[in-house]
């Protein structure tokens, strides 16, 4: 056979066929490689990796091993059939009719032991092999030709497995079967009335890549337990068309063929490769594997790197033979080694577990949504029973509310103690300290400085960490899979699954793992749209902001609003994700299963050990980029010191100071506590000076005409300004503007803020209603640096991280504007 990797360089051949895997082909044909196509050899080096080629005007570069699967003939050769040939497709069904050669299809049969394999067999072939109720010893294919409109079957019924693991002959045989004869279809035959067992191989076969068909067995069982399978949905989301079928009654056979044959000519609307999601950790174990993969100069593409990468990830001996031909493969089998021990001490669990585990978390998931039970038939097991609970019609959802709300309460009040002990402490120290300095510029530094604004932040600590402890137990115990699914529905009416809530609800941790968790969804458009929503899901470290203004002002409904919150964030991402949909995004979306991995009970030492994990990182947080803020906005609060109202002031407090001291020698008590009083007021007028002449309070000042429709005041806005380095500053930033008195916390100073002029003077800044659209305001306006530079990143592009500032930055105005106004009516 003459083949592409043959030809010199400079030569011009002709498409005669291309071999190989059928999902190999068709990409091949993709590429224009179709029969009767000319293709030029630009560069084919000996023993050099890839050749290029030029078909159709366009440069193709193949490896040598994808090249020999390319069958070609010269242009004599091609001139000979002149006749038939005319350069396009046409030619090749032309071909197809009069070639027999040409229309073979091979199909393979595989199903679990007693799934009815050989009774289909039977009836399609006519032949009357031995059916039997028990599992076979001979390890053995039988095989039938038959004629079927136009096409020349060949059917090879081999014999029953469970898996494709090779814990016994049958399924080495099996499995080898699959990979050397590259059947075009497989039959996978299916016993309906079990089908969580039988639809393990399934997913092996879907892992393998290799283009299934379903054969739903024992229709007549199913019928009599009254149960009740959508194979449209199960189609739809799995990419493998379905047959019902009774081997004992030659029902379903004739379709079974006529599918194989749509199949083979990509004509079925639901067949698809689809990829099971094994999740995040082994998912990267995967995608490493198959980059060492990929490095192997003689990779075929043909045979799916994925199957290979999870087979190694398994352990899998014979897989380690089936990849020995890799010039690479020492370092495949050493980077498959590496994760599997990075994935056991991550999970502590071995890697074949968690595979077997995401399978049936698989089948879980497509079952849940197309299988119905008969009534009066209970759940097998705790998983199913508890599942129902917890993705039921009516529970599921008032239950994850629910627990959304426990969450922010505990977040809250069992937070709130800790907090309280750490916010004494650091007033104390800073107390303690400022006494050991001398008054001045040092000591304000330090005191308001770097005490108000890090310590301001440091007080949420235990919040946060309890806030990850619900997180950590969401996912670890399978619940965050649970609600992905009851979230399904109402994510379809906003165009995306309920696999893309998963890293929305990591959001509410931090929106920067919550966008990069967005790699697992695979529709790009999906994806897209899940990365600029994240920003609307309140992180962590939003969590201060809230607690501090909630706490100050709502100190009975604190948890209550910050659970209303974070609602909030989620409606508005809903607002936003249904209009991007509406406007950019008008894809239609690929349907797919949602896994319901096995119930877990978490063990305390990785719970532990996440929590661990964000309180460290939180500190870093602390030590670096807020600490350096709280400098910063204490040096723009505190310079200059100096303009004309100052200097009245402070000449005026020097007078002050004369008369109290004259004052004290005739003991006139009224006239001492009326200058002191004085003193006190022009104290504060001082400060008040300063800060509104400081550098912060011009920028302030600048921008305070955009939100003053709100009711925010200069500092607020200040502080949201500095909000957009890390949200924790706004926090920070307040702490340095509001510290003035030595020994009030920030939330008595948060409570105690009054306008000093214009026709609000005397009122309270933070009034419910202003408190929040502050609140919301926070929620809802430009996300962190960090957050933009990851979306800038994931996406690749500026112009979402631009769209993302500029959108939410509008929006948090309007909806903090609206409930300005219309709180008032409610509060
Ligand atoms: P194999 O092991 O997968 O080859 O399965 P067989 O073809 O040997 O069938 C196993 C048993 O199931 C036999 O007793 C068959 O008669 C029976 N069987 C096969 N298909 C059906 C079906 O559609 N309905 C019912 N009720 N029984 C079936
Ligand atoms: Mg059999």
């Amino acid at each position: 056979m003459l083949t592409l990797r043959d030809i010199d360089t400079g030569k011009m051949v002709v498409v005669k066929a291309v071999h190989g895997r059928s999902s190999f082909r068709q990409r091949i044909s993709e590429m224009g490689f179709i029969k009767g196509r000319e293709v030029f050899v630009m560069k084919n080096a000996p023993f050099r990796d890839p050749i290029e080629y030029r078909i159709m005007g366009y440069n193709i570069s193949l490896r040598r091993s994808e090249a020999a699967l390319i069958e070609v003939m010269t242009r004599q050769d091609a001139a000979d059939f002149e006749d038939r040939y005319n350069g396009t497709l046409i030619f090749d069904k032309k071909e197809k009719k009069k070639n027999q050669q040409q229309t073979e299809i091979k199909v393979a049969f595989v199903g679990n032991p007693n799934s009815g394999k050989t009774s289909i067999f039977n009836c399609l072939t006519g032949k009357h092999e031995h059916v039997g109720n028990y599992s076979g010893v001979t390890v053995d294919a039988k095989k039938a030709k038959i004629k079927y409109n136009n096409y020349l079957i060949h059917i090879t019924d081999l014999p029953g497995t469970y898996s494709l693991s090779p814990n016994s002959p049958d399924e080495l045989f099996v499995r080898d079967h699959l990979l050397k004869e590259h059947p075009d279809v497989v039959i996978n035959v299916v016993d309906s009335t079990n089908l969580e067992r039988n639809l393990y191989l399934t997913t092996q076969l879907i892992d393998m890549d290799v283009p299934v068909i379903l054969a739903l067995n024992m229709q007549d069982e199913l019928e009599k337990q009254g149960d009740k399978l959508d194979t449209q949905q199960f189609s739809k989301i799995t990419g493998i068309p379905t047959v019902w079928t009774i081997g004992t009654k030659k029902k379903g056979s004739d379709q079974l063929l006529k599918k194989a044959i749509e199949v083979v000519e990509n004509t079925d609307p639901h067949q698809r490769h689809i990829h099971i999601n094994y999740g995040t950790e082994l998912e990267q174990s995967i995608n490493n594997v198959q980059k060492a993969i990929w490095q192997a100069k003689n990779y075929i593409r043909e045979f799916s790197s994925r199957y290979f990468a999870l087979r190694l990830l398994e352990n899998d001996e014979h897989t380690k033979e089936n990849i020995s031909y890799l010039d690479n493969c020492p370092d495949v089998l050493l980077v498959a080694e590496h994760e599997r021990l990075r994935l056991e001490k991550l999970l502590h669990e071995r890697p074949q577990t968690l595979i077997t585990d995401a399978r049936y978390g698989f089948i879980r998931g497509a079952l849940h949504e197309t299988l119905k039970r008969s009534a009066h038939k209970k759940e097998r097991n705790i998983t199913e029973k508890i599942d129902r609970f917890l993705t039921g019609k009516y529970t599921g959802f008032p239950f994850f509310l629910l627990s959304l709300w426990i969450m922010f309460q505990a977040t809250f009040k069992l937070g709130q103690y800790p907090a309280d002990w750490i916010d004494t402490g650091v007033v104390w120290l800073a107390g303690t300290v400022g006494k050991l300095i001398q008054p001045g510029p040092v000591h304000d530094l330090i005191v308001d400085g770097i005490f108000g604004g890090v310590g301001g932040v440091l007080v949420f600590l235990p919040n946060i960490v309890i806030l990850f402890f619900f997180i950590s137990l969401m996912e670890d115990t399978g619940y965050m899979s649970r609600v992905a699914f009851i979230m399904d529905k109402l994510m379809h009416l906003i165009g995306l699954h309920g696999k893309s809530f998963i890293p929305l609800i990591m959001g509410f941790g931090c929106n920067v793992p919550a966008i990069m968790a967005t790699r697992t969804l695979e529709n790009r458009s999906d994806r897209l749209l899940t990365i600029l929503i994240i920003p609307f899901m309140s992180c962590s470290a939003r969590l201060p902001v809230y607690i501090l203004i909630a706490g100050a002002i709502f100190p009975q409904t604190a948890g209550t609003v910050i659970f209303g919150l974070y609602l909030s964030g989620i409606v508005v991402s809903i607002i936003t994700a249904i209009f991007l949909k509406k406007t950019i995004f008008r894809a239609k979306e690929a349907p797919f299963v949602m896994e319901l991995p096995p119930y877990r009970i978490p063990t305390m030492k990785s719970t532990i050990r996440h929590m661990w994990s964000k309180a460290k990182e939180y500190l870093k947080k602390m030590g670096g980029i807020i600490l350096w803020a709280s400098i910063i906005v204490w040096f723009l609060s505190y310079f200059p010191r100096t303009n004309e109202t100052i200097d009245q002031h402070n000449k005026q407090l020097v007078q002050i100071e004369k008369q109290i001291e004259n004052e004290s020698t005739t003991i006139n008590k009224t006239v001492i506590d009326s200058l002191e009083t004085l003193q006190w007021q022009i104290n504060h007028q001082l400060a008040e000076e300063q800060q509104h002449n400081s550098y912060l309070g011009r920028l302030g000042r600048f921008v305070e005409p955009a939100i003053r429709p709100i009711g925010f005041d200069w500092k607020i806005g200040v502080s949201l300004l500095s909000g957009i380095i890390a949200k924790e500053i706004v926090v920070s930033t307040l702490g340095v503007l509001y510290s003035g008195n030595d020994d009030q916390s920030l939330r008595e100073a948060i409570q105690q803020q009054t306008y000093s002029k214009g026709k609000l003077s005397g009122q309270k800044i933070y009034s419910k209603p202003t408190s929040l659209a502050f609140l919301v305001f926070v929620l809802i306006y430009v996300p962190c640096i960090a957050v933009i530079a990851a979306i800038r990143k994931e996406t690749g592009k500026w112009k979402w991280a631009l769209f993302n500032i500029t959108y939410a930055t509008t929006l948090a105005w309007i909806i903090a504007f609206i409930v300005s106004k219309i709180a008032p009516f409610f509060v």
